[in-house]
């Protein structure tokens, strides 16, 4: 016998017997109750559907390891859905619009030469070009014709780093901006200007998130919690300065930053802001 079908013969073994005795009986697993229920038979398809399709979709799938990182790039938030839709096409250039009914000119706004894909206005569209001649350290070689934005990433992720993907989107996303601007507003901007509006994004991203980590870290440090035993007391008072009574608050925390006590009460009159703390201290 396999050593699969001696463990299922032990499992069955295992289960515990009633001492009553009773009758043999089919019960449903999809529920504590043991009855079967098309509620209890939903859920548990739904769970198999679910994990087969997770499973064919990781299986094989080139675009893999391009998704995994995708989602964890430092850039905005908007950026990476921009990135993730114009990797699957699903950006509203002027051919997906005719393609859903929309009438429209096909051609690309920005040169109107060429019909506009998705590829066409973000890599090889003459201005997008000069545009990436301004990446003096790309990994692969974007400013060559019919290059497909989904392709490219995918090079980027292989041959290049992180930072690299990150300002391949940063500036992708740029142009297309600047396109909008072109088809909505009629401006027109020089192709260094998008490159370094490209540049100053990460800059200026990287810069509020270090921020954001800094307020944080130093919320994180601005209180601990007193030895195991003890107990710590914070008090504060508040004046205004304007006839109106001061107040005071008072909390007692225990050494896991447990609240154990509370106290809030204004003042009978107006006290400097050190008297204020003093009474909170004395009550
Ligand atoms: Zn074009």
């Amino acid at each position: 016998m396999c050593k699969s079908k001696l463990r299922g013969a032990s499992i069955v073994l295992d289960i515990p017997l009633s001492h009553n005795l009773p009758e043999d009986k089919v019960i449903w697993v999809g529920n504590k109750k043991g009855n079967f229920t098309i509620k209890s038979a939903y859920y548990i398809a739904f769970n198999v559907l679910e994990t087969n399709e997770t499973g064919e979709s990781s299986k094989g799938d080139p675009r893999l390891p391009l998704w995994r990182k995708l989602w964890h790039l430092k850039i905005p938030a908007k950026i990476r859905i921009f990135a993730w839709r114009a990797c699957m096409n699903a950006l509203p250039t002027k051919l997906n619009l005719s393609k859903r009914g929309v009438n429209t000119n096909v051609s690309c706004p920005i040169c109107d030469e060429e019909i506009e894909t998705t590829s066409h206005p973000l890599i090889s569209c003459k201005y997008a070009r000069q545009v990436w001649d301004n990446w003096s350290e790309n990994p692969v070689n974007i400013s060559i014709n019919n290059n497909d934005i989904l392709d490219v990433a995918m090079r980027i992720v292989a041959e290049g780093t992180t930072h690299d993907l990150e300002t391949f989107f940063l500036t992708t996303w740029s142009i297309w901006y600047i396109r909008n601007q072109k088809v909505f507003k009629d401006s027109c901007h020089l192709s260094t200007q998008v490159w370094n509006f490209s540049r100053r994004l990460s800059h200026d991203f990287k810069e509020a998130s270090n921020t954001f980590c800094d307020k944080q870290s130093l919320l994180k440090e601005g209180w601990s919690p007193p030895p195991l035993g003890m107990y710590k007391v914070n008090v504060d008072g508040t004046t205004s300065n304007d006839g109106r009574p001061s107040s005071i608050g008072v909390i007692i925390r225990n050494s896991k930053g447990e609240i154990t006590a509370a106290l809030c009460m204004p003042l009978s009159g107006e006290y400097s802001s050190l008297e204020t703390e003093a009474i909170a201290v004395e009550k």
